[in-house]
């Protein structure tokens, strides 16, 4: 799999603290605000959970000398979630209190850990405020989700959602599942405690910036929030029209997961994947 790596590259900012702090110290120099993801997901093994809190720490510590405006995203799945519930929301707290103010954000996983994730940031965000959660988009569930988050004064980034579900739990077409992420995203520009809208589809953006502006929604009261390395245009202009755009910067060695399923969500990534590895085995290069 070091073959894929080249690719991962576009998506991650280092395999390590080491080299990708400059990539963190960019983004933040640049006037965009930060979400830090260090990779890794199905932790199996308590070790490895106290593993994935020390790098939490250590990346806290590096990051402590430089401005404030960064936060942490985190799947609770390399917090012990597949090893025992109780072990992983006294995982989660403990991190949360490590943390200090800064927002630690979990990720949502696949359809089977959704339930369990909710109920964990639920009780968890009663002592800590500052936890929020990713909600999908395409799942069926989610418009009774984010009205109980928003209830409960949880901050939630809304996204399409990235994991292959069934049909009887999650839409399919991509058409009703952008329906579905608008109407949510409304709701939670008007209603929700300072949501992130994550989506880099153009089309999505265009219609929310209408309703941005019909609405009088004030920019200081939600966030954009985009991957490292995808549509940095985007981000860009978004930044530049008095926006606050978060971007969500993951490293770390465990990359393939993350890069196989952005690769998966556009076609022509995987045919340039393809591409490359063929002109690479067979030495079919242009340049010689
Ligand atoms: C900040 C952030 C956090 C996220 N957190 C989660 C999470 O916790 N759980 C979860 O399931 N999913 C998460 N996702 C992923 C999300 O669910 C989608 O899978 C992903 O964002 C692609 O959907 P899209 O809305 O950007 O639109 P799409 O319609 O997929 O893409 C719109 C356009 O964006 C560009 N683009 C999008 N993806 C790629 C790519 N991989 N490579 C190259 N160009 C691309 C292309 O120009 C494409 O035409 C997150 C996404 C973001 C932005």
């Amino acid at each position: 799999m070091k073959l894929l790596y080249p690719f991962a590259k576009r998506f991650i900012a280092g395999p390590d603290l080491k080299t990708a702090l400059p990539a963190i110290r960019g983004i933040e120099e640049s006037g965009y605000f930060s979400s830090i993801d260090i990779l890794g997901e199905s932790v199996s093994t308590r070790q490895q959970v106290e593993a994935t809190k020390s790098e939490y720490l250590k990346l806290f510590e590096s990051l402590s000398s430089i401005n404030q405006s960064f936060d942490f995203s985190i799947k609770l799945s390399q917090l012990g979630l597949d090893i025992d519930k109780e072990f992983c929301t006294e995982n989660l707290k403990q991190l949360a209190r490590a943390l200090g103010n800064h927002t630690i954000r979990l990720d949502m996983e696949d359809s089977t850990r959704t339930q369990n994730t909710l109920i964990i940031c639920e009780e968890a965000h009663k002592t800590y405020p500052h936890l929020g959660q990713a909600i999908q988009a395409y799942l069926f569930r989610s418009a009774n989700d984010v009205s109980h988050c928003i209830d409960n004064s949880i901050s939630i980034r809304i996204c399409k959602g990235a994991y292959k579900e069934p049909p009887d739990v999650a839409l399919q077409s991509m058409d009703k599942i952008r329906t579905n992420f608008f109407k949510l995203a409304c709701q939670l520009l008007k209603e929700g405690y300072q949501p992130a809208i994550a989506t880099h589809d153009e089309k999505l953006l265009v219609e929310l910036l209408k309703f941005i502006q019909q609405e009088e929604i004030k920019p200081e009261s939600f966030y954009f929030e985009m991957l490292y390395g995808i549509r940095r245009d985007l981000q860009k202009i978004l930044k530049n029209k008095g926006y606050r755009v978060r971007i969500y910067i993951p490293y770390g060695k465990a990359w393939l997961p993350y890069t196989l399923r952005r690769l998966a969500e556009k076609k022509e990534n995987l045919c340039f994947v393809i591409t490359h590895l063929f002109r690479e085995t067979f030495g079919l290069r242009k340049l010689h």
